[in-house]
């Protein structure tokens, strides 16, 4: 443990919290059919939402507390304008070991090199199709994705290890599963199938379109042989990871629908206005951005917060069609 580490923040059920994904903004340039309705939502007022130099100063007082890794998020993370200022920031804290990006990729071509300078060490590239009229169709944004392009100017960067994540709807791209695994024969990347979770206000996906991961990975299958595998070395997350033959990359499993993991739960979320979730669903949240700005420590506010975090999120259970959109929690 890190010398400057005070009492190590620990939840009720003795969990180490030491990773925070921290939302900067609840915009997108993508409205994903999963994910945001077309005429987008309530945007939150730009004095709600906590300058870079407020974000930063969250991270340097929890850091001392255990905080080791950060995740940058959103809404789409790359739109918000000079984001490598942030990362600059938090790369100066030196209690923070590792920067991820989480991104829809439209922007990477042009800002991958930027990131890595300033000190970004990996990102997540978000891709449901690689097929360009289908990028078109689910994101209904027309600009030009295009997942190879964005995992090669990541790559050219230095941003490794690179994930890939792909929400697997039944009958939209569910017929791209064995496309997107052979990606990884050649690449060194770690493509990540995801359960689709029908939160938010979504018109037009239901449970039926929800892919069980065993079916996924019986269509992985029919590809060649699957051996377990550790994954990438930066990062354990939920995934559960496996390799083709001499494949370059692995591909993995994210199955929030039909499998919990949230007995080794160790984050928790900071929401572009400065709320602390401690659970991705749920209300669990405290709101430090007041007390920021009055200058008061957030020590006492993060404790509280983990102490009320509970034990496993209530997902199946639950009417999910009123949850939040993941991209105003912070997905
Ligand atoms: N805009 C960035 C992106 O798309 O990567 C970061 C924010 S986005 C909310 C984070 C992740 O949540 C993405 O990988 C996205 O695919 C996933 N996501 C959003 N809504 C989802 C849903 N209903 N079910 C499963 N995954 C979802
Ligand atoms: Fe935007 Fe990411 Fe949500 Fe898609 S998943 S609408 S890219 S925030």
């Amino acid at each position: 443990m890190n010398e400057s580490t005070r009492e190590a923040a620990l939840d009720q059920f003795g969990r180490r919290i030491e990773y925070l994904r921290i939302s900067v903004t609840d915009r997108c340039n993508f409205r994903c059919r999963y994910c945001m309705p077309l005429e987008g939502l309530p945007w939150l007022p730009k004095a709600e939402i906590l300058r870079y130099e407020e974000i930063a100063d969250v991270v340097a007082q929890l850091a001392p507390l255990g905080l080791r890794r950060i995740r940058i998020t959103g809404g789409e993370p790359t739109i918000r304008p000079q984001l490598t200022t942030l990362v600059r920031m938090l790369r100066d804290i030196k209690e923070v070991e590792d920067i991820a990006l989480s991104t829809n990729g439209v922007k990477l071509p042009e800002m991958a090199q930027a990131l890595a300078d300033a000190g970004l060490d990996r990102v997540n590239i978000s891709a449901d199709s690689l097929q360009p009229g289908r990028v078109v169709s689910i994101a209904r944004r027309d600009l030009g994705f295009d997942l190879v392009r964005a995992a090669m100017a990541a790559e050219q960067a230095g941003l490794h290890p690179i994930k890939v994540n792909v929400v697997v709807m039944r009958g939209i791209n569910d017929d791209e599963v064995e496309s997107f695994a052979a990606l990884t024969r050649n690449h060194p990347w770690h493509v990540r199938f995801i359960e689709l979770m029908p939160v938010g206000e979504l018109r037009e996906l239901t449970w039926d379109h929800v892919v069980p991961s065993d079916e996924v990975l019986r269509r992985v299958r029919t590809l060649g042989a699957l051996t377990s595998d550790a994954g990438p070395a930066r990062g354990n997350g939920p995934a559960t990871y496996w390799r083709l033959p001499n494949a370059a990359g692995t591909v993995g499993v994210i199955t929030p629908m039909t499998h919990t993991y949230c007995e080794t739960c160790n984050r928790v979320r900071l929401t572009a206005d400065g709320r602390l979730r401690t659970c991705l669903f749920g209300d669990h949240e405290v709101l430090l951005r007041d007390a920021l700005r009055r200058g008061e420590p957030l020590e006492p506010l993060f404790r509280k917060a983990l102490l009320e975090k509970p034990k496993e999120h209530a997902l199946l259970q639950m009417q999910v069609g009123g949850l939040r959109a993941l991209s105003q929690i912070g997905g």
